[in-house]
C-alpha cells in the first residue's frame, strides 16, 4: 500500500480506526477497542503514527505512545511466555523463560542485566532497583509481569522514535482528519495552564526540589509518586487552589481528570480522613532522590515549605524597604 492509496473509499474503516486511535488518547490518555477486522486493525496502527508525526505536537507524541505500549502490555499480560518471548527477542532482547517443573520459583523469565537497565532506569519504585533484583551470572530473574512492564517501556520508546520521523505529504482525506485532531488538541490542551507568578505564589521562592519537579512536570514529563506528592501537596500549603494545581498537571502524557482531581483534593484535606497533607522533610526526599542539590537556604531548613517561608519572608521585607 502507498500513501496515496489511503485517499481510496476502500480504506475509509482503517482511517477510521486510525483516528479514534488518536482521538481517544487526546481526550482519555488511552487506546481502547479494537476492530474485529485484522485488515483494518492492524494498518490502522502505522497510519495512526504517520497522522500524530504530521499533527507534531510533542505532548501528543508521547501521550500516544504512552497509550499504545499500555495497551500492547495489557494485552501481552494474557499471552503465554514464549509469545511474550518472541516479541521481546524482536527487540534483541537475551532473555529465556524458565522451566519449573517443581513449580517451587518464584520467577518465570531471566534476562540480561542491560536489557533490564535500558528499560528500568526511569522505574521509581525500589523494586526496580538492580540491587533488590536475584542476580545470577549477569541474569536478572524476573516474573512475567515484570517482563511485560519492562516491555512496555521498551515499546513506548520504540513508538516515540517513529514518530519522530518524517513522514511527507499526506493525501487530503488523511489531512482533514489531521486537522480535526488538531482542534481537538487544542481545545483540550487549551485549559492546561503552567503557574504564573502571582500575589499568593512566589515562584522565586521555590527550593529547587519543587523547582525541579515544577519543571519536569510543566515539560510534559513524568514524576515519581512521592515526587507528584510533594508537589502537590507543596502548592496547596502555599494557598494555590485545587482547581490551579490540577491544571498544572495537564501537559502529563498519562494525564486523567477524574484520578487527578481526587489526589489534589484528598491531599487538600477534601476528601476521605479530611487530613490537609504536608510534603515529606528533607531527608525522606533525598533519600527518595527528590532532592536535585541543596543551595545555602536549604541548608537551614528541613522541609521545602520552610524554605519557601524563609526566602518568602526575605522578599516581603526587600519590598517593604523599598516601599519605605
Ligand atoms: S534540601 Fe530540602 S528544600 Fe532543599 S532541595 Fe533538598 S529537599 Fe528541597
Amino acid at each position: 500500500m502507498k500513501i496515496g492509496d489511503l485517499a481510496s473509499p476502500e480504506y475509509k474503516s482503517v482511517l477510521d480506526r486510525a483516528e479514534d486511535r488518536i482521538e481517544e488518547t487526546i481526550l482519555f490518555g488511552a487506546v481502547t477497542g479494537q476492530s474485529d477486522k485484522d485488515e483494518v486493525e492492524i494498518p490502522s496502527f502505522p497510519i495512526a503514527v504517520m497522522m500524530v508525526a504530521t499533527i507534531g505536537v510533542s505532548f501528543l507524541k508521547r501521550r500516544y505512545a504512552l497509550a499504545e505500549a499500555r495497551r500492547a502490555s495489557n494485552l501481552l499480560r494474557n499471552e503465554r511466555e514464549d509469545k511474550i518471548t518472541l516479541i521481546a527477542n524482536n527487540f534483541n532482547w537475551k532473555i529465556d523463560s524458565v522451566e519449573d517443573p517443581t513449580n517451587s520459583l518464584t520467577y518465570d523469565f531471566t534476562l540480561h542485566y542491560t536489557d533490564f537497565l535500558r528499560n528500568a532506569t526511569g522505574f521509581h519504585d525500589k523494586k526496580w532497583k538492580l540491587v533488590n533484583k536475584r542476580m545470577s551470572n549477569g541474569e536478572v530473574c524476573l516474573t512475567k509481569n515484570d517482563v511485560v512492564r519492562l516491555l512496555e517501556e521498551e515499546i513506548r520508546r520504540y513508538i516515540e522514535g517513529k514518530l519522530d520521523t518524517d513522514v511527507g505529504s499526506l493525501p487530503e482525506t488523511l489531512m482533514n482528519r489531521v486537522n480535526r485532531l488538531k482542534r481537538l488538541l487544542r481545545e483540550k490542551r487549551g485549559e492546561a495552564r503552567p503557574l504564573e507568578p502571582s500575589k499568593e505564589v512566589l515562584i522565586n521562592a521555590f527550593p529547587p526540589c519543587i523547582r525541579e519537579l515544577h519543571g519536569t512536570i510543566t515539560s510534559g514529563r513524568n514524576i515519581s509518586h512521592i515526587g507528584r506528592f510533594t508537589l502537590t501537596s507543596f502548592l496547596i500549603n502555599i494557598g494555590m487552589a485545587t482547581e490551579d494545581v490540577v491544571n498544572l498537571f495537564r501537559s502529563l502524557p498519562d494525564f486523567n481528570e477524574r484520578l487527578t482531581r481526587y489526589q489534589v483534593e484528598h491531599i487538600a484535606g477534601g476528601r476521605g480522613s479530611r487530613t490537609k497533607y504536608v510534603p515529606p522533610r528533607c531527608d525522606t526526599l533525598r533519600t527518595h532522590g527528590v532532592c536535585p542539590s541543596m543551595d545555602d537556604v536549604c541548608r537551614k531548613v528541613y522541609r521545602p515549605l520552610a524554605y519557601y517561608r524563609r526566602k518568602l519572608r526575605v522578599a516581603q521585607r526587600s519590598t517593604s524597604e523599598e516601599e519605605t
